[in-house]
């Protein structure tokens, strides 16, 4: 309970307490910020216009709005309409006093309840939206997530003049390891290498799965050097991987390496595209390497004799 003379309401505090609430009087100002994430719910003696409980009021309103802090009910002395109506307006729940305690407590309840539903909606959006920006199977991001990273990334790059790598990295002959193994082991093997991409690569940087047995790698401010460690590092630890459920299967795979700037990358889809060429061609120089998207310089302004 926030006032600016604590002590009035003491009475008060008690009664609150019988019903098995804990009850802190604080002072409106500075302590009475710290101390308000702490409760489950504020009641905030309105003082005089220009006071500091009217500015701690528009504060916590406000923090509300972002879903920070408690819920805050206002008391208002019932004869101040204007002030009452003010706060409503602002967004707070208002008791006016003196207080019937039974209002009050119903009051209570109901926001003390509200804020129960908001944060379990909160937190199911937040699942929620994990759950669409994820791939199902290998836990890592979908192929969604990545194609709007892709196009936020290259945008940033561009502007700011940041060099952007893509690594594409495709599973070899997985379609016979599935046929050998079976589906179920393919799936196990492609949680395993996920799991091994993921330890390969910073935090920054973005893992996806990007289709069935494809997964692509962001570096964000990488250039081509860069990427090539990240690449190096990648297709060592997909070598040295043991996994199926005995550990005992080995995978291989190829990867293709394309970076911004060049000058065959004007757009996020030719960064892409041009990843996948060079994954084409580590698959046709024979798999299990990495290759890097090097196209030739176009020939303009060649001079005639
Ligand atoms: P390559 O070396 O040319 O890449 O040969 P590949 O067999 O890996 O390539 P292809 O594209 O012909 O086949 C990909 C295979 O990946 C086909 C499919 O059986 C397998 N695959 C795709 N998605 C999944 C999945 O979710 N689980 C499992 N177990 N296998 C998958
Ligand atoms: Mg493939
Ligand atoms: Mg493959």
């Amino acid at each position: 309970m926030v006032d600016e003379l604590p002590e009035r309401h003491a009475e008060l505090a008690s009664m609150l307490e019988q019903e098995g609430f804990s009850v802190r009087l604080v002072a409106a100002g500075p302590e009475a910020q710290r101390r308000i994430d702490e409760a489950q719910l504020v009641l905030l003696v309105l003082g005089p216009a220009g006071g500091p409980s009217r500015a701690l009021l528009q504060h916590l309103v406000a923090r509300d709005d972002e879903g920070k802090g408690p819920p805050i009910i206002a008391l208002v002395p019932a004869e101040e309409r204007a002030a009452v109506l003010a706060v409503l307006r602002l967004g707070a729940e208002v008791v006016c006093t003196p207080v019937d305690p039974d209002e009050l407590l119903a009051r209570m309840a109901r926001c003390i309840q509200e804020r129960e539903r908001l944060n379990a909606l909160v937190t199911r959006v937040a699942a929620l939206e994990r759950l669409s920006i994820t791939d199902g199977l290998t836990q890592v991001h979908n192929h969604r997530y990545f194609q709007d990273r892709l196009r936020e990334e290259f945008r940033r790059a561009q502007r700011y003049d940041d060099p952007l790598s893509l690594i594409l990295i495709d599973l070899d002959h997985f379609k016979a390891f599935n046929d050998d193994h079976g589906h179920q082991v393919g799936d196990i093997v492609l949680c395993d290498v996920a799991a091994s991409l993921q330890r390969s690569v910073r935090e920054t940087d973005l893992l996806a799965r990007y289709g069935g047995e494809e997964f692509a790698i962001l570096l964000p401010r990488t250039p081509l050097a860069g990427a090539l460690t990240v690449a190096e590092r990648v297709w060592r630890e997909l070598g040295a991987l043991h996994t199926g459920p005995q550990r005992t299967l080995r995978v291989t795979a190829s990867l293709g390496v394309s970076a911004f700037p060049h000058h065959a990358v004007n757009n996020a889809e030719q960064l892409v595209r041009s990843a996948d060429q060079a994954l084409y061609r580590a698959k046709d120089e024979g798999r299990n390497r990495i290759c890097v998207h090097i196209s030739p310089m176009p020939l303009t302004g060649l001079a005639s004799r």
